[in-house]
């Protein structure tokens, strides 16, 4: 599996934020995102090394932290996230799975990070076949009903502007019934001024709907940097 980066830091975003964690980062992924803060993984170039489930876990526990995130890129790209994630929980150590839940299969985790891509992240500059790859995997409510039955769970919709959350309901209606406090609503911002600008609009709506404000705290703690 191509691991691009392994390295400590906080989490950043979601029901874990604060935690010290161990951030496992793959490359490759199904998604073309307008908005991805991590091309280098997920595209751009091939970076990082194939490395074995015995090398991941070997490097990983080197940091002695309880908490293990695996993010992307797209982790579920990988049949061998399965034994992975399975010799990390045997080792007692606490999983999340960062997904744009597009693609499912059976690893074991602790908590499921789903984020699925609204029309805000179409490639709009982006050629034909960039643009066919990103729209005929983005849509998979039928995939993210499967991780929330099957996994604790958060739903982190990245908005941009105040129309995206209605369409952040319209999926939740298509998705079905989930937890109102599971629901995470994050600005698309990679500057203080501008997550704070969108926070006032976005905050007021969550409030209403029983949603939670998901701030990006790496972007206050580190600024909009690799590694955070
Ligand atoms: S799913 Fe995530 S990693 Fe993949 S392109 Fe979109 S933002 Fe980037």
């Amino acid at each position: 599996m191509r691991i691009v980066e392994i390295f400590l830091s906080r989490q950043g975003e979601g029901l874990s934020t604060g935690v010290e964690s161990t951030f496992i980062r793959v490359g490759g992924c199904n998604l073309r995102c307008s908005f991805c803060d991590t091309p280098y993984a997920s595209w751009e170039n091939e970076e990082g090394e194939d490395l074995s489930v015995e090398e991941i876990v070997g490097r990983a526990i080197l940091f002695g932290c309880r908490h293990v995130v695996l993010t992307g890129g797209e982790p579920m790209l990988y049949s061998e996230m399965i034994p992975l994630t399975r010799q990390l929980r045997q080792r007692h150590l606490i999983v999340t799975i960062e997904t744009a839940g597009t693609l499912e299969i059976p690893v074991e985790c602790d908590l499921m990070s789903i984020s699925p891509k609204l029309s805000n992240s179409i490639p709009q500059e982006a050629s034909g076949p960039i643009l066919r790859l990103h729209e005929s995997n983005r849509y998979r409510p039928e995939v993210v009903r499967h991780l929330v039955d099957h996994y604790e769970y958060q739903l982190k919709f990245v908005v941009d502007e105040p129309e995206d959350l209605l369409e952040v309901d319209e999926y939740l209606v298509h998705l079905g019934a989930v937890a109102a406090d599971r629901v995470l609503l994050m600005p698309m911002a990679i500057d203080l001024a501008t997550m704070r600008e969108k926070a006032e609009w976005i905050v007021a709506y969550a409030r209403k709907k029983g949603y939670r404000y998901c701030p990006r705290m790496q972007i206050e703690w580190y600024g909009n940097k690799r590694r955070t």
